[in-house]
């Protein structure tokens, strides 16, 4: 493969014709991972840990990264952004707890893996991204794997999708310094949504809400480090909740 010294000119070119022996190495090393980085530190939803075992995360990743895919860190997608670390993709999943029904709403599409993991447990995922080409990138590569039930769009993930809402659970892959109030209005009651909150260099925290009939219960559940969620469409950070 002569493009993996060029990363830039080939991230958004055909995948090379598929190679059945380095497609079961992806397998195993996908089995490892579920094992020891996932089901290893505690999340046990097997529905959750199949859908982990099935994605094959390194088509999300580009050329020059992707003998990394399976490891236990966040990589590179271009544009500055970053595929999160398998086990928090796992725990975020687990955390809202998915059924087959369900229509999910994510901010921050990026590379298109976490919504890929989320459509192969619920009924409908809507995926928002503010950096076009990734939105595009994520959207081509969704279909080519026949993800075709996942919906990208490109816009400011801050303001939701109101067209498609309510939503059953919204998971944001980005992190605000406040939990966005259209966010909260476009989830259904009972609803749950999980989401990174804090300062962009800072501690966060990932918190997990559920929207019920006395108020926003809300648990936090994982110190964490996510991209900032760009406040385009509001021109400063911190407007209030
Ligand atoms: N879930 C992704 C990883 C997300 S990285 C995956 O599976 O690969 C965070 C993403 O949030 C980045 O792509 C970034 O561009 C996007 N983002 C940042 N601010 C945003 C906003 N206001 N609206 C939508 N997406 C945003």
């Amino acid at each position: 493969m002569a493009c993996l010294l060029t990363l830039g000119g080939c991230e958004s070119e055909p995948p090379p014709p598929a190679d059945p022996g380095e497609a079961v190495a992806y397998a195993a090393a996908r089995a490892r991972m579920v094992r020891e980085q996932i089901a290893a530190r505690g999340v046990t939803d097997p529905r959750v840990l199949g859908a982990m075992g099935r994605v094959p995360r390194h088509e999300f990743i580009p050329l020059g990264a992707r003998s990394q895919a399976y490891e236990d860190w966040p990589l590179p997608i271009g544009h500055g952004q970053t595929i999160s670390q398998p086990y928090v993709v796992a725990f975020m999943t687990a955390a809202l707890e998915p059924r087959p029904g369900d229509r999910v709403l994510e901010i921050g599409t990026g590379s298109g893996y976490q919504a890929a993991v989320l459509s192969e447990l619920v009924a409908e995922v809507f995926s928002v991204e503010i950096v076009a080409p990734l939105a595009q990138r994520a959207e081509t590569d969704l279909k080519r794997l026949r993800y075709g039930h996942v919906k990208v769009r490109a816009g400011d993930g801050y303001l939701g999708w109101p067209e498609a809402a309510p939503f059953d659970a919204i998971i944001v892959t980005c992190a605000p310094d406040h939990v966005p109030q259209a966010l909260v209005d476009q989830l259904k009651m009972g609803g749950r949504m999980i989401l990174p909150v804090g300062p962009p260099s800072g501690a966060q925290e990932l918190y997990l809400l559920r929207k019920t009939p006395k108020g926003l219960e809300r648990q936090a559940v994982l110190p964490v480090r996510f991209v900032p969620m760009v406040p385009k469409a509001r021109g400063v950070a911190g407007a209030g909740d």
